[in-house]
C-alpha cells in the first residue's frame, strides 16, 4: 500500500492571510485533495509578540472563503495534534533533551544549540527545483530552542513535520535556504525526510517581490472587491502550473483532477491584475444565476440602493441583461444601479444636456410612451420608423435616451433598458427631465 500524502500549511498569525500564503496553502490543499491525502493546517505561533487572535481568524477565514478547508487543524483536531505551536512546547523539549544527551546539542545559558560538524554535504532533490546541494562549513550552529524557551521555527517545522507525519513539504522558495540546517537536524534525529517542492515566488508586475505596494495582498480584500473565491482560486492555481491545453479558465474540481505537484514550474510568476480581472469575469459568465444574484446582492446594499423594493425576478433579470458585463462583482453592481432607483441617474446628469437634446427627442418620447406593446421588439422597430420618417438618425435618439435613463453611456441595449424598467419607471423618469407633455 503506498503511504498517504500528508500536506500542511504552516502560516504564523503574525499578518493577515496574504497572497503568498493563500497561493502556498493551495498548492498544499490541491496536491491532498488529488491524492486522496490530508491537508493539515499548523499555526506557527512560536513568536508570542508577534502572533494575534486576529491574525489566526484572518488566516481561518481567508482559507475558508477560498474552500481551502482543512483535515486537521487548531479548530478540527486530529491524531498527531495539537496543531497549534504554542501548545507543542514539551514536544519541542524532549527532542532537544535527546539531541543534548547523545551530545550533538550543547546549552548555552538557557538556549539549547545544534551544533554543525564540518566536513558534511548536505543534499536534497526538490520536486520543482532539482538537486541542490550546501556544505556544512557555509552553515553556522542551529539554535533550536531560544532562551526564554521557546523554538526556533528551523527546529519546530523539523519536529512538527515529522510528528505529524507530512510526506511533502510544499512552501514558498523562500525556505530554499532552510531546507538544508532543517535536513541535518532530521538526519541528526535518525528520522525520515519528507519530500520537499518550493513554490516560484510571485511577483509584482514591476518584477519585484508582490508587496503591499501591489494594491491588495490580503485575501479578504479581494472577496470585498468583488472577486469569487472560484476565480482567485483559479488565478492563484495559474502562479507556477498550468493545466496544459493553454486551458486558463477551470473549476476547482478540475484542477484537483488535473494538479502533480511535478508540474510545477519554477520560474517566478507575475501577479497580473488584468489577467486576475479577466478570470473573475469568466467565472462570473459561468455561475448559475441564483447563486450570482446572492452574490452581487451586498455589492448593491453596500452602495444604498433599496433592494426590497424590488422582486427577486426582477433582479434576476438585470442581471440577466447584463449579459456578461462587469469584471467583478462589484462593477456588475455599480453598472446596474439605475435599474434599482433612479436617484444616482439624477446626480449623473448634466441638466444643460437636457435642454440640448430635449427639442429632438420630447416629440418622440412623446409618441413612445403611448405605445400599445411595451416589449423590447416594438420600442426598437417603433424607434427606427420614427427616426426614419423624421429623418433623425437613430442614434440621436438612443444615446440622449440612454443618457436620462441611465446617467451612463454605456449600458445593455437601450430598448431592452426601457422594457425592464417598464412603462411606468419610463415614463417618470423622462417626465422629470421635461421630456413628456
Ligand atoms: N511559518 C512559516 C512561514 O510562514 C512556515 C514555513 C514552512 O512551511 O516551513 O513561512
Amino acid at each position: 500500500m503506498t503511504e498517504e500524502v500528508r500536506v500542511r500549511f504552516a502560516p504564523s498569525p503574525t499578518g493577515n492571510l496574504h497572497i503568498g500564503g493563500a497561493h502556498t496553502a493551495l498548492f498544499n490543499w490541491l496536491w491532498a485533495r488529488h491524492k486522496g491525502g490530508k491537508f493539515v493546517l499548523r499555526i506557527e505561533d512560536s513568536d508570542r509578540e508577534r502572533s494575534t487572535k486576529e491574525y489566526e481568524e484572518n488566516i481561518y477565514s481567508g482559507l475558508e472563503w477560498l474552500g481551502l478547508h482543512w483535515d486537521e487543524g487548531p479548530q478540527v483536531g486530529g491524531p498527531y495534534g495539537p496543531y497549534r505551536q504554542s501548545e507543542r512546547l514539551d514536544i519541542y523539549h524532549s527532542y532537544a533533551d535527546k539531541l543534548l544527551n547523545e551530545g550533538l546539542a550543547y546549552r548555552e545559558g538557557e538556549a539549547v544549540i545544534f551544533r554543525v560538524m564540518p566536513g558534511e554535504v548536505i543534499s536534497f532533490d526538490d520536486i520543482v527545483y532539482g538537486h541542490i546541494e550546501v556544505k556544512s562549513e557555509t552553515l553556522k550552529d542551529i539554535v533550536l530552542i531560544k532562551s526564554d524557551g521557546t523554538p526556533t521555527y528551523n527546529y519546530a517545522v523539523v519536529i512538527d513535520d515529522f510528528t505529524m507525519a507530512i510526506t511533502h513539504v510544499i512552501r514558498g522558495e523562500d525556505h530554499i535556504a532552510n531546507t538544508p540546517k532543517q535536513i541535518l537536524l532530521y538526519k541528526a534525529l535518525g528520522i525520515k525526510l519528507p519530500e520537499f517542492a518550493h513554490l516560484p515566488m510571485i511577483l509584482g508586475k514591476d518584477k519585484k517581490k508582490l508587496s503591499k505596494r501591489h494594491g491588495a495582498t490580503s485575501v479578504l480584500e479581494y472577496k470585498e472587491m468583488g472577486f469569487l473565491p472560484e476565480a482567485l482560486f483559479n488565478f492563484l492555481a495559474l502562479l507556477g502550473w498550468s493545466p496544459g491545453d493553454n486551458r486558463e479558465i477551470f473549476s476547482v474540481e478540475e484542477a484537483i483532477k488535473w494538479f502533480d505537484v511535478k508540474d510545477v514550474n519554477k520560474r517566478a510568476s507575475v501577479f497580473d491584475m488584468d489577467k486576475l480581472r479577466h478570470i473573475n469575469q469568466e467565472h462570473i459568465k459561468r455561475m448559475d444565476p441564483e447563486r450570482r444574484l446572492e452574490a452581487v446582492k451586498p455589492f448593491w446594499e453596500a452602495l444604498g440602493l433599496p433592494l426590497e423594493k424590488h422582486s427577486p425576478e426582477y433582479l434576476a433579470k438585470v442581471l440577466e441583461i447584463m449579459d456578461g458585463r462587469g469584471q467583478t462583482l462589484k462593477e456588475l453592481a455599480e453598472y446596474t444601479d439605475y435599474f434599482l432607483t433612479f436617484e444616482p441617474v439624477k446626480e449623473r446628469v448634466d441638466l444643460e444636456y437636457t435642454e440640448n437634446v430635449r427639442e429632438v427627442l420630447r416629440p418622440f418620447c412623446n409618441d413612445m410612451i403611448k405605445l400599445s406593446q411595451w416589449d423590447t421588439k416594438t420600442l426598437e422597430e417603433f424607434a427606427r420608423e420614427w427616426s426614419a420618417n423624421r429623418k433623425v438618425p437613430l442614434k440621436k435618439i438612443a444615446m440622449p435616451l440612454r443618457i436620462l435613463l441611465t446617467g451612463t453611456k454605456v449600458s445593455p441595449g437601450i430598448f431592452e433598458v426601457i422594457e425592464l424598467l417598464g412603462r411606468e419607471e419610463t415614463q417618470k423618469r423622462l417626465a422629470h427631465w421635461g421630456m413628456l407633455d
